[in-house]
This record gives C-alpha cells, structure tokens and sequence, in this order.
C-alpha cells in the first residue's frame, strides 16, 4: 500500500510529528514487484530511501523527502532437531513478541534480550544487545533482498561483521540490503546468563531458568526504562565509550568510582549513563526535551518536543560531558534528515543557523 505525504508521528518511538512524501507498507513479498518499479520511480526523481522498522532507534530530524518502505512482513517458523530450534522469522514482526512467545514454548535462550523495542529485521543492523547477551550470539543466518536489482542473499553470522551495536548492515555499502528474514539457532542445551549487572542477584537461586531471567529483565527494563507509549524515547540515545587504557587510569585517579570495563584488545569502555550523570545532566530540560531522570543515557520528548529540541539537548550532553572528562560520545540513535542518514555534527549546524 502507498501512502503520500504521511505523518511519521506513530512510526517513531520519539513521537516526532515528521512526514515522508511517500510511505510503502510492506506486508507480503509478493509486493517486491511493485516495490521495485516504485523505487525505480523514486530513484529517478533522485529521492531517497529509507528502510523503517519500528522507529525505536531513529530519530527524524526534519520531514522525509523520499521513500519510506515500512517493513512489515510476517511469518515465524520453528524448526526442531535432536540438539536445537532453528527459528525463520520474517523482518516485521515484533522483537519481544518472539523472545516471549519462546519462552511460553519454553524454548530458552533470548530472554536475556526481552522487552527491546523493534522488529526482527532491525536487530541484526545494530547488533541488539542487552544484560550480557546480543542478537549475534543467536544468530545462523539474515537474508536480505538488494533494492537495486531484486535479488535476495544470505549472510551467515560471520559475514555479518556483527560487533558491539554494529555489523555489515550499517555499511555505506549495504543501504541497498532489506533484510526480509532472520534465522536463529537455539541450542536446547545452554546455560542461562545471569552473571550481568542487577540479574546477578538471581544468581543466589539455586538455578535460575530463562523464565526467572525473562521476568526479571522486563521488571528492571520497566522499572528503569520509560515506556516509549507513555514517554517518547529512542532508549539509549549514546553508545558507551571506549578509550585507551592511559586515559582509563587518568580518570580512575580522578574519579575512583567510575565504572570500566577492560575489552578483549586492551582498551577500556566506560559506561556514558554514568558520565552524563557526574556531569550534573540527569533531568536538564531544553524545550520539551529532557535527559531522563532515571535513566541519563535516555532522552526523552517530555512535552511536545521538537526534533531540535532534541538535537540541542544531545548536543548540549555530548559537549559537557566531553569537557568534563575529554571523552567523545557517539550517538546509538540514528539521525534522519531530509535526504536520509546523517550525524550530530551535521544537524547542529542546522539546528543554529
Ligand atoms: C525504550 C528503549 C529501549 C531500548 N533498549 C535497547 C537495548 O537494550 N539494546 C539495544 O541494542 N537497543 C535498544 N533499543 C534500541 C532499539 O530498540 C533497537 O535498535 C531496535 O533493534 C530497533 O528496531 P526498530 O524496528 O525500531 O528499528 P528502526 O528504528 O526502525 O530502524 C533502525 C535501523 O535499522 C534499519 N532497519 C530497520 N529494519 C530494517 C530491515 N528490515 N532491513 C534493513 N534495515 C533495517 C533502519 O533503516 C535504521 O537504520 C531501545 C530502544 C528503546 C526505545
């Protein structure tokens, strides 16, 4: 179904009233067809395209002036064998309603990952992940359709250069690829992960199954995390920093509390949350937007926000807080802008001229 000049305001968990010139919803592959010619249309005006799942990770910096193709293709098939499930689970359909659906079949291993907002086809782009556990570690294989030529493919998980919030997905090379279907392995003997943050107080049970898991991670999301239906959001809006082991012990001299993680090649990840909160940000307000009073790597649309209020505010936390500490926060939020992706640096100077 094609759809002009449509509000994006229900299609982004920010709540931003933009709208796109054209907006395709994509239900059934039979519509590939139709699709195709349409984006030849597109394409030919020199227009752009932007694949949209459930808008829980982008935030719409201005109105669309090309094509939004809204994926909604349904579809979950479980296939079992002796040692797994194989689960094909087309791109529309709703992330948590898969994890919970698992875990009423008693089918264990994604709840580490429960109550993400987003679909399917959205969780390999950035490689989701949550309480010690990311899609990557699930995933067999993500089929794509390339918008250009029609044809489909399939990447195994190593070819998805899935690493931490990114993979092959976000490359200048694949803004062609709509991923249509993923494939997940879950074997049917695997120890739960509870070793991870506020889920370690679970670990004093004798054995914690996935159940118990998933329970507690939807109540610690709910209780820490606002719910984009009642409070517009985009979850984390910062990825957590990673800086070289000098600047770490630096910082440690001064700030001996500061929570920091040692990764694999010797550098170290910091957590920004609690950078953002040293720098006295929790619950700054610009506009009708705020950093959250809870959660101070969430921004939130407080009051009709608008998208430059929220620009200026993730601005104003990057800035401060790469004062006070000489640390350099990159956004997780994806910034859409007219013509499509693009970055904090360049919607500023936007935004102030
Ligand atoms: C309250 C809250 C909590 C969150 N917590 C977490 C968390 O714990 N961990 C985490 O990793 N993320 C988290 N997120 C971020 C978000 O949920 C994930 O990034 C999610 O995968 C985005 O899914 P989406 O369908 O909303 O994607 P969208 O926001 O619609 O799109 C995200 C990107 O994926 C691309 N894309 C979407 N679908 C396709 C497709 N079929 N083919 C190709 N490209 C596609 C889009 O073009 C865009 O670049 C949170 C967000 C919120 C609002």
């Amino acid at each position: 179904m094609i759809e002009t000049n449509s509000s994006l305001k229900a299609f982004n968990t920010f709540s931003i009233d933009a709208r796109t010139k054209t907006l395709f919803h994509f239900k059934d592959l039979k519509q590939l067809p139709e699709l195709l010619a349409l984006l030849k249309t597109v394409r030919a005006e020199k227009r752009p395209v932007l694949i949209l799942g459930a808008g829980s990770n982008i935030l719409f910096c201005e109105d669309f002036s090309g094509l939004v193709i809204k994926v909604e293709l349904s579809g979950v098939e479980i296939i079992e064998s002796q040692d797994n499930y194989l689960l094909q689970v087309a791109a529309g359909e709703n992330w948590h309603q898969l994890v919970t659906d698992c875990i009423e079949k008693g089918i264990d291993g994604l709840e580490n990952l429960a109550l993400i907002p987003g679909v399917v086809g959205a969780a390999p782009v950035q490689n989701i992940g949550a309480y010690g556990t990311e899609f990557k570690d699930f995933c067999q294989a993500v089929e794509y359709v390339d918008l250009n030529t029609g044809e489909f493919f399939n990447l195994n998980a190593p070819q998805c250069l899935f690493a931490y919030r990114d993979s092959i997905f976000k490359s200048k090379g694949m803004q062609n690829a709509l991923i249509t279907k993923v494939t997940l392995k879950l074997p049917k003997k695997r120890q739960t992960h509870s070793r991870y943050g506020l889920l370690q107080k679970l670990d004093a049970a004798e054995k914690v199954t996935a159940k118990q898991i998933y329970h507690s991670v939807c109540q610690i999301r709910s209780e820490k995390l606002p719910d984009p239906d009642l409070l517009g959001n985009a979850g984390s809006f910062f990825k957590n920093p990673v800086v070289n082991k000098q600047q770490a012990d630096d910082l440690l001299d001064l700030y001996p509390d500061m929570p920091n993680y040692p990764q694999a090649d010797g550098n170290i990840k910091l957590a920004a949350g609690w950078l953002i909160e040293q720098a006295n940000l929790k619950g700054k307000k610009l506009g009708g937007a705020a950093v959250h009073q809870q959660q101070a790597l969430v921004l939130i649309n407080q009051k009709n926000a608008t998208a430059a209020d929220i620009i200026q505010l993730a601005e104003l936390v990057r800035a401060t807080v790469e004062d006070k500490f000489n640390v350099s926060l990159e956004h997780e939020v994806r910034f859409i802008d007219s013509k499509g992706e693009t970055n904090l640096k360049q919607v500023i100077k936007h935004v102030r001229a």
